[in-house]
Parts: structure tokens; sequence; C-alpha cells
């Protein structure tokens, strides 16, 4: 037998607690999100950097330069998110669910 759930803390009841283990997939999907915020805010910034260095050389290099920073906060911005994604998962793998009143706790 597995050792018994702790009690809730809400609740004081381990009647209806269950081991509530989080797959790798809820992080890469909160990864992705993040991410994606991370590279829509990144490719604004890159945006303007690149439209900077783009005045330089006008009309072309605002376009070229504005396109390219934009790509590259997206590329950042979801490498950054995947990261992100992981530690969470390893950080809320394992939590305890209360079905008395819905409260979630750390194990
Ligand atoms: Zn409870």
């Amino acid at each position: 037998m597995s050792k018994p759930n702790p009690n809730c803390p809400k609740c004081k009841s381990n009647e209806n607690v269950v081991l509530v283990k989080r797959i790798k997939k809820a992080g890469a999907v909160v990864g992705g999100a993040a991410g994606a915020a991370a590279g829509y805010a990144g490719s604004d910034i890159m945006a303007v950097v690149g439209a900077s260095i783009g005045s330089f050389i006008p009309v072309i290099g605002t376009t070229v330069g504005g396109l390219a920073g934009a790509l590259t906060g997206l590329i950042l911005g979801s490498a950054l998110g995947s990261q992100v994604g992981e530690q969470i998962d390893e950080h809320v793998l394992c939590r305890y669910e209360c079905y008395n009143c819905d409260h979630e706790f750390d194990a």
C-alpha cells in the first residue's frame, strides 16, 4: 500500500484527497503561451531597434530591419517560453487535490 494522503489544509479531511500529477504538456502549453507573449513583446522592442538601424538606410532599411527584429524577438521569445514552461512543470509536478472542497495544495 502507498502512504496515506495528507489531510487537506482547508477542510482537514483526507478522504477525498488525490495526488495530481501534472503532465509535461501542461507546462509546455504555459510555456508556449509565455513564449508567445515574450516573443510578442520582444518583437516590438526588436522592431524598434531594427527600425533605428534601418533609419540609416531609409525606407528599405526600416522595413527589413523591423521584420528581422520581429522574427528575432519571436524566436527568442519561443525559446525562453519553453524553458519557463519546463521550470513550471518541475515545480508543480506533484500536487494534491481535495475533492471535498476543490482545494489544491503541495505535497
Ligand atoms: Zn479539502
